[in-house]
């Protein structure tokens, strides 16, 4: 029969009908420990108390204005955004995806207005930026590109880690580069803090914009507000999403004054992208996020969660290989099928998250209890003797 949904997904035959903290419950009452948190979204945890009372204030008083008016809410999150960040203004949009077709646009005109010609922007194997024909261009994959051609041109798609390959790429040509601090989708692969660094000393030779993608590992994911903290250096723009809205559809681009200003009345805009009832939400996720002391809490849980998953590691040689990763955003490399993992932690009541190169990624709320994360290690050993001894 066909699937009056378009079945662009594979989806598990589970249906949840209620989420509290890190549990989810399905239609026929089965509960679920959650490390997916919907794909880093659910940052704290599903129906949080106060998200549900800050969504449920805003319903009762507005919901939509657009944005040919002044929105409170939006401003207000804007401005946590800028005093908590390197950057001077910020635009909302709907998605991750949204907010990388507004980055490529961005990069654009600041070079068409200050009349250079710099037709590339360089960007990384591995990488996603989402769904977009610009978005698809720019990370290259086959898996994302095929049949979808002709693709948009001014991408150029470097291979991960390679010093030399980036040297030779970046000269006066190149727009900006884009990149993920700590690949999500490619498979839970950081990139070293002295890499970030030397990307932005080369970036500032060839005056290229630096570009981060933080859609995933961004808000407090890796135990920093944004993952590029680690090494201390800013980018020029920055791709802000998933779990800014903590479950509510919201995404941003952050920009310095130089990289924001080409932007003026008229040049961009979002019907929906930071309506009051988005905004609403994402200004308490922000506002209890950016706490120095929930930061830290979070990075506690993650050396805690960490170091349990090294001793499975050792423990279960034939099912795992390797943790990598940071903060709350790591990832097991598999030596079965990731999803056959998927599938046997699935059956051991946790929810984990297929990536590349073979991974499964654990993405939990970041309010998750210490002792749900050592339910969750004792399932994914439980999933590993089911596949050792099926
Ligand atoms: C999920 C993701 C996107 C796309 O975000 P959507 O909200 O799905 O459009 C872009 N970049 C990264 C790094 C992501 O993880």
């Amino acid at each position: 029969m066909i699937s009056s949904v378009l079945p662009t997904y594979n989806r598990a035959p589970l249906s949840f009908v209620r989420g509290e903290g890190s549990w989810l419950t399905t239609d026929d009452g089965r509960r679920f420990l959650d490390l997916g948190a919907g794909i880093a979204v659910n940052a704290l945890g599903h129906a949080h108390p106060a998200l549900v009372t800050a969504l449920g204030d805003q319903a009762q008083r507005l919901w939509h204005v657009s944005n040919l008016y002044q929105i409170p809410q939006q401003q207000a999150l804007a401005d946590a955004l800028v005093a908590n960040t390197f950057a001077d203004s910020v635009f909302f949009t709907n998605s991750g995806t949204e907010a990388a077709e507004l980055a490529i646009k961005m990069v654009r005109k600041y070079w068409h207005d200050r009349g250079e010609e710099r037709p590339t922007i360089l960007s990384f194997e591995g990488a996603f930026h989402g769904r977009s024909t610009g978005a698809i261009a720019a990370a290259g994959a086959e898996k994302l590109i095929h049949g979808f051609g002709p693709l948009m041109p001014g991408f150029k798609v470097l291979p991960w880690g390679d010093h030399d390959a980036l040297k030779a790429a970046l000269d006066d040509t190149v727009a900006a580069v884009m990149i993920e601090p700590l690949q999500g989708e490619g498979g839970i692969r950081p990139l070293p803090d002295a890499c970030l660094q030397g990307l932005r000393a080369a970036c500032d030779r060839t005056g290229a914009l630096l570009v981060l993608d933080e859609v995933q590992c961004g808000m407090g994911r890796t135990g920093r507000l944004f993952a590029h903290e680690w090494a201390g250096v800013t980018p020029d723009i920055m791709m802000v999403a998933k779990g800014i809205g903590g479950g509510f559809p919201l995404g941003a681009v952050l920009a310095t004054e130089g990289a924001g200003a080409p932007m003026g009345a008229g040049t961009h805009g979002s019907t929906y992208g930071g309506n009051p009832l988005a905004c609403a939400v994402g200004l308490k996720v922000m506002e209890i996020i950016a706490d120095p002391g929930f930061l830290a809490e979070v990075r506690r849980k993650a050396a805690l969660f960490r170091q349990k998953l090294e001793g499975l590691v050792a423990e279960r040689p034939d099912t795992f290989a390797e943790v990598r990763g940071q903060g709350l955003m790591l990832g097991l490399k598999c030596r079965p099928a990731n999803t056959d993992v998927t599938a046997a932690a699935r059956e051991a009541g946790l929810l984990v998250v297929p990536g590349a190169d073979n991974v499964i990624r654990l993405l939990p709320a970041l309010t998750i209890p210490d002792d749900d994360l050592a339910e969750a290690v004792s399932r994914l050993g439980q999933a590993a003797r089911s596949l050792a001894h099926p």
